[in-house]
């Protein structure tokens, strides 16, 4: 049988246009690409923070921050930043940065042993004071903040995520305008040969076997392929709606179903540009802000059985103040979970199709990501392998579900209880293997060997910021470090503390860094 070269997308949001670029950048002229997306129907018109690992799908498209950083209005991420998860008034970082070790034990559990202050985030990464300081992680001349941070002139072309792990961590993330981006990466994709069709997809036809034969749009008639690519988002309309691939809820784990969203212009160079993202605690959610070149991003996370979207654009438009008047509010309503198998028969879905978890940890563009990454991987040939998909269906189901335990940790360690919501949070069921590794963390922070065991981009470090930052779960220190000598830890608290004040010093802020960039 022929070798499928010919890809058929419907859909053409960040998830469309990612994907056809990826492609492109992968395969170039051997595989026919054609991308489908409706001017009726409008995208998700969110997802503006990612994680660190983003860059390897810039690197991969052999993009260069210079170009599409100020076409996307993007600015730089360090962390995210957790206010009001603990206390009113309380805030910390889940930085992008390796935690060290000292005798065979995390900087952590050192510091719950004896850490020089009540700030784990700033006793042991530098990131922390870098946020409060709003400084960029590069110099003016490009340079990247730490001279043994990798950088990419050092990394062979091409690699992947997963590749990657475990490797030093990558210092930072970034924002950018999801709507700029796609633009962005309609131009990539176009100018290497994909074929645009901006039409609406009214029907798709199955052959004898169940397998799509063919989607039906209305002004551009029929259009075959050998594998088509479901990125129409929440609707699903090939994977879900026609080949009834069965949703897997995770709302009794992750109750946040809606979200209201704003974008706020205002004067960033007065304001100064904050290099994170933050996520507020609020009675029945959060609210991300999410700092751009120009405006910002920002949105109500709720549950709808704990608030009504009245309330969530009231409590909203309040935490943003007066700038927000005449912007008009988008109320989205989401699925949390994800499609049992993203691949079936020649369908695989890819982004909001294929699954969501809240955006709490900016993981939907990550999910995209690795979803394009694993469809190279896993490319079917003419016989089209049935273990192919198995492995691809795996591997994305792993990232989710490992992304859910992550998420859930947020809810069942926040010492926040005010509201019937957080009082909740403390009771929702989680799997089983989830609730013995919140006791076992207890006792022994997060480590390899204890936290979900399939890759899903978020290392043991990670476990233990959110575990020693919100502060409800009480871990203790190992008992070992009472016997052990810690003149080298006081030493690696000095090295951060004064690295992180010399950072600070030299560093420019992070909206000088931009603007430069721009000129
Ligand atoms: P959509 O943007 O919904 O695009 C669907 C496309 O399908 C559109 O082009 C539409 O025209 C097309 N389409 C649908 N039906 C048809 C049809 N019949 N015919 C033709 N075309 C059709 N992710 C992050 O990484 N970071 C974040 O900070 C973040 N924040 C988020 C906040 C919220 C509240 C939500 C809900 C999501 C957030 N996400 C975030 C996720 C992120 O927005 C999505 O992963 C990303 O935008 C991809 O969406 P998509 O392309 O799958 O779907």
């Amino acid at each position: 049988m022929k070798n499928p070269d010919q890809v058929v997308i419907v859909g053409g949001g960040t998830a469309g246009w990612m994907t056809a670029s990826y492609l492109k950048a992968a395969f170039g002229d051997r595989l026919s690409v054609t991308l489908v997306e409706s001017d009726k129907i409008g995208t998700i018109g969110v997802g503006e923070a990612t994680f660190s690992d983003i860059r390897h799908f810039f690197e991969f498209l052999d993009l260069k921050e210079e170009d599409w950083m100020p076409a996307c209005n993007a600015t730089y991420k360090l962390a995210v930043r957790f206010e009001d998860w603990r206390e009113p008034g309380h805030h910390f970082y889940h930085p992008f940065e390796q935690l060290s070790s000292v005798n065979g034990f995390p900087l952590t559990d050192w510091w719950l042993h004896s850490g020089p202050t009540e700030r784990f985030d700033k006793d042991c990464y530098v990131m922390a004071s870098l946020c409060d300081a709003g400084r960029s992680p590069r110099y003016l001349g490009g340079s990247l903040l730490e001279h043994d941070a990798v950088d990419s002139d050092d990394e062979p072309v091409g690699m992947t995520m997963s590749e990657y792990q475990g490797r030093t961590q990558f210092p930072y993330a970034y924002h950018f305008e999801a709507a700029l981006l796609a633009k962005y990466l309609t131009g990539y994709s176009t100018d290497r040969g994909v074929r645009h069709v901006i039409d609406e997809v009214q029907d798709v036809l199955l052959d004898e076997r169940g397998w799509i034969d063919h989607i039906v749009t209305k002004d551009h008639g029929e259009i075959s392929g050998d594998l088509f690519i479901d990125c129409t988002g929440f609707r699903g309309l090939l994977l879900n709606k026609t080949l009834d691939v069965p949703f897997v809820s995770y709302q009794d784990t992750l109750p946040n179903d809606r979200a209201v969203a704003l974008q706020v212009p205002l004067d960033m160079q007065q304001r100064g540009i904050r290099p994170c993202t933050t996520a507020t605690a609020q009675d029945a959610g959060w609210i991300w802000t999410i700092p751009l070149f120009g405006r910002i991003g920002t949105g109500y996370v709720y549950a709808g059985d704990y608030c009504t979207a009245d309330e969530a654009e009231r409590r909203l438009r309040e935490f943003v103040g007066p700038e927000a008047e005449d912007v008009e509010a988008n109320h989205i309503r989401m699925r949390i979970g994800r499609s049992e198998r993203s691949w079936k028969n020649n369908c695989v879905a890819v982004g909001l199709a294929s699954g969501f978890v809240e955006p709490l940890e900016s993981t939907g563009i990550f999910f995209i990501h690795h979803a394009v990454e694993q469809l190279v991987k896993y490319f079917p040939g003419g016989d089209w392998q049935p273990k192919l998909r198995e492995g691809y269906n795996a591997a994305v189901a792993n990232v989710m579900d490992g992304v859910r335990e992550f998420l859930a940790l947020h809810y069942r360690g926040a010492a926040r209880n005010d509201t019937p919501y957080w009082k909740d949070a403390k009771t929702r069921p989680v799997p089983d293997a989830l609730a013995e590794r919140f006791e076992r963390w207890q006792v022994q922070l997060p480590d390899s060997e204890s936290v979900f065991p399939y890759y899903h981009g978020l290392p043991p470090f990670s476990y233990m910021c959110i575990l020693l930052g919100t502060g409800g779960l009480r871990p203790s220190p190992s008992p070992a470090l009472a016997l052990t000598d810690d003149t080298a830890v006081r030493k690696e608290f000095a090295a951060i503390r004064d690295k992180a004040r010399s950072l600070v010093d030299t560093l420019p802020s992070h909206y000088e860094y931009l603007a430069a960039m721009r000129t």
